[in-house]
């Protein structure tokens, strides 16, 4: 009879061990799933970065470049002295 219960105590043992170590797990999961940020979220923009500049296109050979760069000549703008002048 002892040999019966002594059994038993060690399946029981041995089954609140294996519940205690998945109860475990899943706390840990849930912790690293609440620091993980969502995927499906949009990265935030950094705000030190500028907005994009208004690109324009020379009249002479089409490249289109920054506006703070441009030449203006007869009424049309260029990328450069040298093409305005031509
Ligand atoms: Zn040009």
């Amino acid at each position: 009879m002892t040999r019966v219960l002594f059994w038993l105590a060690l399946v029981f043992l041995v089954l609140f061990a294996i519940r205690s170590k998945i109860r475990g797990m899943q706390q840990r999961a849930r912790a690293q799933q609440q620091q993980r940020p969502n995927p499906f979220t949009p990265p935030v923009r950094p705000q030190e970065l500028p907005d994009a500049e208004l690109m324009l296109c020379c009249a002479h050979c089409g490249v289109y470049y920054p506006a703070s760069e441009n030449v203006q000549a007869k009424g049309h703008d260029y990328c450069s002295h040298a093409h305005a002048t031509l």
